[in-house]
């Protein structure tokens, strides 16, 4: 068992030990993970641009990883429900994102694939 998977048994053991999966339909999921994702957002949120270093300090980087633990929850928690392989889905989109995003097309360079320069 991998430490997804098994992170995945304690999220789901989480819900069910409250009788929790009632409320944990799709629209709930993708709903509280968005608000999550918006509370990870406001951490950020008036931040000064962050240069490498010192924005991390202040305990900004314990409520960060906070807020990164609550979306990655939902995430797990919204795929258990709808019967998706976050992991293997996560690989077929890096190779997906391999095939549209070749590296010597792309390096360097924040353009989308549909207007990177062609071969
Ligand atoms: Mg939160």
């Amino acid at each position: 068992v991998s430490e997804f998977e098994d992170v995945g048994s304690l999220i789901e053991r989480f819900a069910a030990a409250r009788d929790w999966q009632q409320f944990h339909t799709p629209k709930n999921l993708a709903m509280a993970l968005a608000g999550e994702v918006g509370e990870l957002v406001a951490e950020l949120q008036w931040v000064p641009d962050p240069g490498p270093e010192p924005w991390l300090e202040d305990g900004l980087r314990a409520r960060l990883g906070d807020e990164v633990a609550d979306v990655l929850i939902y995430v797990i928690r919204f795929s258990q429900v709808c019967g998706i392989d976050v992991l293997s889905e996560v690989r077929a989109k890096l190779e997906r994102n391999e095939a549209r995003y070749p590296v010597e097309r792309s390096k360097g360079s924040s353009a989308k694939y549909t207007d990177l320069p062609p071969p």
